[in-house]
């Protein structure tokens, strides 16, 4: 208990896992939390100051499952091992302890077996910053260094303090570490929560630039870093704290890191928090992966391919030749019909690369994890072979040309020496040995030969002791206590102990109904037997570590290897999703124009696709046309950048706006976009603000929240930008409302000067049109068929002539009565023109549960004539001329009936 008690000093925020055996075993309040958040046994062993100590224990083969458990809890957990063999301990005495330490502090940022992670998913470990401060208060910007320990992606970047939460959304950690001071913000720790990731505080004295420095050159083994670009003070010193924990956390063991990457606002396209919340780009508005963007998206065929997508979809570009460049790869896949499927079948298979080398590194890797560097060259190898020769007359794109280079880029010799020294399908663990080929190693093979010689002498001594005896149910067997042993029946063994057989057999063990014997020979052979066992299992151990070495010499040449697969599939997928749902190439350059023809939203489209429910109708959408000739209906207005959609609910409003949004972060992600035609001049911020959800938990309320989020777009959007607005000013009193919306739309015209679209329900507005020079009226176009109303989903220049509110209650199935009322009411209120209505007259003149049920109520009176004539009808009596007839006059009478 002493030696536990000290490690557990040493770990206090920890809960360790201590182990004993084939167990890891937890104590005290370790063991309380432990079982209750896993469901399992709390007991208890021995004493401490009086009181039962409690315990509860995970076996070793499960002990992955039950750490993904505590970690998803919120727990981190210290990972304490044996550090050598009990019986080494034994050698020192009989009440030796054996000796113990902790080999990793397990947490949600620092996590690499597959078992605890998501295949599809990066798992960023992140250290925030706030670099120097103009005046008091908040810091201007702040610094973010980003790694994922299980595949050496590393990114660093400053981003104002504004856009904090964006990016921490975009960056999706797991776990942020912080100093005091930045997590004391309310704001901060806030995002954080939000953004999903666990917060750590570590001492603010780790973030040392001067120490960040001498980190990062030491992992990367250079003396100068001008290699990899400009770091600033404040990013040094998040990456100082970064690589401090991440030393503290593995324990002194090196991962393979790739040379950071430098991100900043000034190369993305910037998307606030609730942008990317409300276009539910990586998750839903109810937070899963279905019915988010990237689901819609999603063609890729490997887990790194699906990681890379993701991040391609988080952090779109801005600069047009990275953006053309990627266009360009995913142009000619989508072309190349059966490279992009002979691509897409090889890399099916193939291994992640990134995770299997950094799990070496750590001294964590398995014999599977070599297997997938093996097979994980072949892979690469086999398509950039395809790549190089079914390139054509006009070669390659340059990124695929780099991906090819990457591809190829990692010595030959050591896949050579993988092929030849790892068995094809190595299932067992380590420990276990039985990975290395044979051949491979000439002493490996004798001493594999020797330990199975020795079981063949074995089973031959067995069937010489049998005959010698003459006992037939003599056996020769074996376990962890006596090793090997004879056994014979209790009634048999009485010869083995007389002479002469005595003096070869002695007796060792005397069972209930057997008795145990050895020989000289037997526990000579045992010996032999183990030396051999041993001999085997030290040698492939030392093949591993040769191998493992290998392959931490080509670390980098495997980092880029493995980043070039997860571009190729990234690039394959999106040509995939291009063919089959026919999208098309975005021209996108320095203008300022925004130009979609027959434009669609991803993910509707794919959902009425799966539901059978029709087409999706293509709408325009042209913002500061780049060709005043344009066609297509829009003509008169191709000066405008700012569009107001009027139109009923359900018309198809949200949709149009927010496709577009989608389609210009398609766009600028590098991938193409579901329209027939779009030519985007780069967006620098985009701006989403679709529907209002009361931000309860936040102790907001609608209006709050979206005149919030209004203020930030007000403040931030530039004449680069491009903001959709839906509904704003709804949470208030009508007049309110207009008024800021109106005011809301001079502003974006007269000052951020943005492109922007505008839904409301407020026709007001759209009287801004006739002032405001680059203001336009576009509407969903409706029918009216008798009372109801049909959407036809399609946008049209001009407004909607009114809301429609009544027919879209009748559509959702209000009562009768209470939609005929509110129709009433309309009129009324229409008559007094804008003047709020008196409500003593409505109360007077229409109760609206009075006794006469007026006009539209449908009365409960008998069948109407049409109806009558209808039931008298036997179409099976009526000759062709006489049904017409009878149509002729069912049509009659029921005009009748409507009056
Ligand atoms: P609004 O914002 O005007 O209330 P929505 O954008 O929410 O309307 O659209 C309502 C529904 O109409 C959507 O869920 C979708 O199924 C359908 N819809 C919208 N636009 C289209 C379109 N262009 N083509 C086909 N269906 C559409």
């Amino acid at each position: 208990m002493a030696q536990f008690l000290e490690i557990k000093a040493a770990n206090p925020d920890c809960m360790l896992f201590y182990r004993m055996g084939d167990f890891y075993e937890l104590f005290f309040e370790d063991a309380v939390a432990a079982a209750q958040a896993l469901g399992i046994v709390l007991t208890k062993r021995g004493k401490h100051l009086g009181e039962d100590i409690p315990m509860c224990g995970v076996p070793i083969h499960r002990a992955d499952e039950y750490l993904q458990r505590l970690i998803k809890q919120g727990f981190r957990v210290a990972v304490c091992e044996q550090l050598e063999d009990p019986a080494e301990a034994r050698k020192r005495g009989a009440k030796a302890v054996v000796r113990r330490d902790v080999v990793r502090l397990v947490t949600p940022g620092t996590l690499t077996e597959d078992s605890l992670l998501d295949a599809k998913s990066r798992n960023y470990l992140t250290a925030v910053f706030d670099g120097p401060k103009a005046g008091r208060g908040q810091a201007d910007s702040l610094a973010l260094a980003s790694i994922d320990i299980s595949t050496g992606e590393f990114e660093v970047g400053e981003v104002p303090a504004a856009d904090f939460p964006g990016e921490i959304v975009r960056l999706s950690p797991s776990e942020v570490i912080a100093g005091d001071r930045v997590l004391a913000d309310a704001q901060v720790r806030q995002w954080v929560g939000i953004a999903g990731a666990a917060a750590t505080p570590v001492a603010g004295a780790s973030f040392d630039s001067l120490a960040g420095e001498r980190l990062l050159k030491a992992q990367l083994g250079v003396a100068d870093l001008a290699a990899f670009g400009e770091f600033s003070r404040a990013e040094l010193a998040a990456i100082g704290a970064l690589l401090k924990y991440v030393e503290l956390t593995q324990i002194g063991r090196r991962p393979a890191l790739r040379p950071p990457r430098k991100t900043g606002p000034g190369n993305r396209l910037v998307i606030d928090a609730p942008s990317r919340a409300s276009l539910e780009l990586l998750r839903s508005l109810g937070g899963q992966r279905h019915g988010s963007l990237l689901a819609a998206i999603d063609r890729t065929v490997t887990g790194p391919g699906a990681r890379e997508l993701a991040a391609r979809l988080a952090g779109p570009l801005r600069d047009p030749q990275a953006i053309a460049a990627r266009l360009d790869a995913v142009g000619f896949l989508r072309e190349n019909e059966t490279l992009r499927e002979d691509l897409r079948g090889l890399m099916r298979t193939a291994p992640d690369i990134a995770r299997a080398v950094s799990r070496l590194a750590l001294q964590r890797g398995e014999p599977r994890d070599l297997a997938a560097v093996r097979d994980g060259l072949t892979t690469a190898g086999t398509c950039a072979g395809l790549l190089r020769t079914r390139a054509g007359g006009i070669g390659l794109p340059d990124a695929l040309a780099a991906i090819v280079l990457r591809l190829t880029g990692c010595a030959g010799q050591l896949q050579a020496l993988l092929a030849r020294a790892l068995v094809d399908a190595p299932a067992q663990p380590r420990r276990d040995g039985g990975f290395v080929r044979a051949g491979h190693r000439p002493d490996l093979d004798e001493a594999r030969s020797l330990r199975d010689d020795s079981r063949k002498v074995m089973a031959a001594l067995e069937a010489r002791y049998l005959e010698e005896t003459g006992i037939k149910s003599l056996k020769v067997r074996h376990n962890n206590i006596l090793g090997y042993y004879i056994e014979v029946p209790a009634g048999a063994a009485r010869p083995l102990m007389s002479e002469p057989l005595s003096a070869s057999f002695r007796h060792r063990q005397t069972m209930a109904g057997a008795v145990r014997f050895t020989t000289p020979e037997l526990a000579d052979t045992e010996s032999r037997i183990v030396a051999a066992a041993e001999r085997t299992l030290s040698l492939e151990q030392e093949v591993f570590a040769e191998l493992s070495a290998a392959i931490a010499a080509e670390e980098q040449a495997l980092g880029q290897l493995a980043a070039a697969l997860a571009e190729l599939d990234c690039e394959g997928g999106l040509a995939e999703l291009a063919a089959e749902q026919t999208y098309v190439r975005p021209v996108v350059d320095d203008s300022a124009t925004f130009e979609i023809r027959g434009g669609r939203h991803p993910v509707v489209e794919q959902a009425l696709q799966a539901a059978k429910a029709g087409a999706f109708i293509g709408n325009d959408c042209v913002l500061a046309a780049a060709r005043p000739d344009t066609t297509a209906g829009f003509d008169e207005m191709t000066e405008a950048r700012i569009w107001l959609v009027t139109g009923p609910n359900m018309a198809g409003k949200s949709t149009f706006l927010r496709q577009n949004a989608l389609i210009a972060l398609l766009a600028q992600m590098g991938a193409f976009v579901p329209a027939t035609s779009a030519h985007i001049g780069i967006v620098d911020r985009l701006f989403s603000r679709v529907g209002a959800a009361d931000d309860l938990a936040r102790g907001r309320s609608t209006f709050m929240v979206e005149m919030v989020e209004t203020a930030a777009i007000l403040n931030q959007a530039t004449a680069r930008s491009l903001v959709i607005l839906d509904e704003i000013g709804r949470g208030t009193a009508t007049f309110d409302g207009l008024s800021i919306a109106w005011a809301v739309v001079e502003y974006l015209h007269e000052i951020s000067q943005c492109r922007a679209l505008f839904a409301t329900h407020y026709h007001e507005l759209t009287a801004l049109a006739g002032r405001l020079a680059q203001v336009a009226n576009v509407t969903m176009d409706v029918r009216e068929w008798r009372e109801d109303i049909v959407f036809l989903h399609k946008v049209k220049p001009g407004a909607a002539d009114r809301s429609y509110g009544i027919q879209v209650a009748r559509l959702a199935g209000l009562p009768k009565s209470v939609t005929a009322r509110a129709a009433e009411v309309l009129v009324l209120l229409e008559k007094s023109e804008g003047k709020a209505p008196d409500g003593e007259a409505l109360l007077g003149d229409l109760p609206l549960f009075a006794a006469r049920p007026k006009s539209h109520v449908p009365a409960a009176s008998g069948p109407s004539p049409a109806q009558e004539a209808l039931a008298a009808i036997n179409p099976d009596e009526l000759t062709p001329k006489a049904a017409l007839e009878a149509l002729y006059r069912l049509k009659d009478l029921e005009g009748k009936d409507r009056g």
